[in-house]
């Protein structure tokens, strides 16, 4: 029987506070006052005036939010997979609707959506909220989705000796429906599979139907 965790109501609310400060760390690598620097001189590029009240903050809080939008990018994600436990387990093992959100590297512009990530282990398996920590950290730096799908599986398959990996992002980007082609509800679906989920269309359609079964 596979395992199928559904984190839709958790990824968010299930960090304590010393977990939350365990992830983000590194923010003070982020140069936050050359962002306030830049920050203002947009705002004068645009022909606003940096000094009025409603936007004497801005730059600043401009530059806390970039710490933390882009605060992945000084962790390395593997450091959450360090941590394996020895368990007999021939079934898929999938952690469903991971929220996430990440920043377009074209246009710095927020993609938001799900990930649903499986593996099939080896003889070795994972805290499962672990799953959740890699796409945290591999989101939360200036990407593509497409790069993202394969980062967090190749980051698997490295870490885990797994048989198989699969990963499945959703999301939708704002550079494609506030500005450009301007199309809202536009989905755009990636994936990444690896190993036996490759190989084999019998468990390849089994992680679809793990995934997607009771939404069609
Ligand atoms: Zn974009």
């Amino acid at each position: 029987m596979a395992s199928v965790f559904d984190l839709s109501e958790r990824t968010d609310g299930s960090l304590d506070a010393e977990e939350e400060q365990r992830s983000f760390p590194v923010e003070h690598r982020v140069d936050q006052p050359r962002i306030e620097f830049a920050v203002r001189e947009i705002l004068a590029a645009i022909g606003e005036d940096p000094d009025r009240e409603g936007l004497r903050d801005t730059p600043a809080r401009v530059a806390r939010m970039y710490a933390e939008l882009f605060g992945g990018l000084h962790e390395d994600p593997r450091r959450h997979l360090s941590k394996s436990f020895s368990e007999t387990c021939d079934e898929v093992v999938l952690v469903r609707d991971i929220s996430f959100n990440s920043m377009c590297e074209h246009h710095l512009l927020p993609f938001m959506g799900k990930a649903h990530v499986a593996y099939l282990p080896g003889d070795r398996v994972i805290g499962l909220s672990k799953l959740a920590r890699v796409v945290e950290a591999v989101a939360r730096r200036p990407q593509v989705q497409e790069r993202m799908t394969e980062e967090i599986a190749n980051l698997l398959v490295e870490e885990l000796s797994a048989k198989g990996v699969a990963v499945v992002i959703e999301a939708v980007h704002t550079c494609m429906t506030i500005r450009g082609v301007r199309k809202p509800g536009s989905l755009c679906v990636t994936s990444a599979m690896k190993g036996c989920f490759r190989t084999k269309a019998s468990t390849r359609a089994e992680l679809m139907t793990l995934i997607y079964g009771d939404r069609r």
